[in-house]
């Protein structure tokens, strides 16, 4: 089976994490600070804060930001349960806006209708690796007075035109191990605001600048050295990692057939977290695929606001069209860097098969 994911580790990354352990400081520490400045240059920031996972990263922004109780968050409901999980965990509530059906991203448009006097943030996702079109809602959110947190989870290294994700307002990125490089657990929050960058430190390590001083109540959101470590080694192999991926994604372009490949936006670098085209009758397009020996994803099969906790709090009435179906019909296919040129053929070979079989999505749903 050519699976949907498959992380990377090579002799670098066993090396790091050795030296870490036998080095005796765990905790974090110097490779959690080494890590931080290589990725605050990768992204082309002058900071970055470490954390535990991409969903803390998310919650330390929004704290960081001084979203709270009463405030309202923009988010999308077609994404992972954290972009809104973590607006309920700082007190505040997700206002969820409908995505573009091309670039699967929140649209613009929506957003400024969806300000009201409680809105602090707006929390755009840069999904399976496209970024959101961030210098849209940097301008609104400059001109509303918001706070722009871009879950970048899915998008290290993607950019528009020179600039990479995380560079706008503050970015949110997870270095779990399915994602472009990993720490096997861990997150990274970037900004280019000092003071934002301090107070997120502040509240990842108890509100404490000196030992057992607490200036305010935090949390402990901290990496550990040994998580670094692998990201220390990950981090110089992403830019070629990245190309292969796109690399894979342009044959895909050129050589798919019967079903809807994904749109990149013009001057925008697409990461390829994932490859995600949509198809007619997902489930079983997806069963027939695994036959012929290829893994797939549905990232997502429920948009948020369909989810248990959020149904309890009275979203389920909502209706976002453009999310409903796609939550139907989209399915990722492999895209890693590790696989080879003939596992490439073989998953062309797989999908156009099924593609002809099933035939096209109905018409009047394709972007
Ligand atoms: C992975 C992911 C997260 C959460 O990151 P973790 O490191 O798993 O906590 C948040 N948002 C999106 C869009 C993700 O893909």
């Amino acid at each position: 089976m050519i699976p949907i994911a498959r992380p990377q580790m090579g002799e670098e990354e066993k090396r790091s994490v050795r030296a870490a352990l036998e080095s005796g400081m765990l905790a974090q520490g110097e490779r959690v600070r080494q890590l931080e400045e290589a990725f605050a240059a990768f992204v082309g920031v002058p900071h970055a804060v470490a954390t535990s996972s991409g969903t803390t990263a998310l919650h330390l922004a929004l704290l960081a930001s001084g979203v709270g109780e009463g405030d309202e968050v923009i988010t999308v409901p077609f994404t992972f349960i954290a972009s809104a999980s973590t607006v309920l965990h700082a007190g505040a509530r997700p206002v969820f806006v409908d995505v573009g059906e091309a670039d699967f991203c929140i649209d613009p448009a929506h957003v400024e209708a969806a300000v009201t006097p409680r809105t602090r943030a707006v929390l755009p996702v840069s999904l399976y690796g496209q970024p959101a079109d961030l210098p849209a809602l940097q301008a609104v959110a400059e001109r509303r007075g918001l706070a722009l947190v871009e879950d970048a989870a899915q998008a290290h290294g993607a950019a528009i035109g020179e600039r990479r994700s995380g560079s706008w307002g503050i970015g949110c990125f997870s270095f779990y191990p399915t994602k472009n490089m990993t720490t096997a657990e861990g997150g990274m929050l970037t900004t280019a605001d000092g003071d934002l960058a301090e107070r997120a430190r502040l509240l990842r390590e108890h509100g404490m600048r000196v030992r057992y001083h607490h200036e305010i109540v935090g949390y402990n959101f901290r990496m550990t050295d040994v998580h670094a470590a692998i990201g220390l080694a990950q981090l110089p192999k992403l830019p070629a990692l990245n190309e292969r991926r796109r690399a894979i994604a342009a044959r895909y372009d050129r050589e798919l057939r019967g079903v809807v490949t994904p749109a990149v936006r013009l001057g925008v670098t697409h990461a390829y977290h994932q490859y995600t085209i949509r198809v007619a009758q997902r489930d079983e397009f997806a069963e027939r695929l695994r036959r012929r020996g290829v893994g797939t994803g549905v990232y997502y099969p429920i948009p948020v606001h369909r989810q248990k906790p959020l149904l309890a709090l009275g979203y389920g009435e909502q209706r976002f069209p453009v999310a409903e179906r796609l939550a139907g019909e989209v399915l990722s296919i492999p895209v890693h860097p590790s696989l080879t040129e003939d596992e490439v053929s073989t998953v062309i070979g797989a999908v156009n098969e099924v593609a002809a079989e099933l035939g096209p999505i109905p018409s009047g749903t394709r972007a």
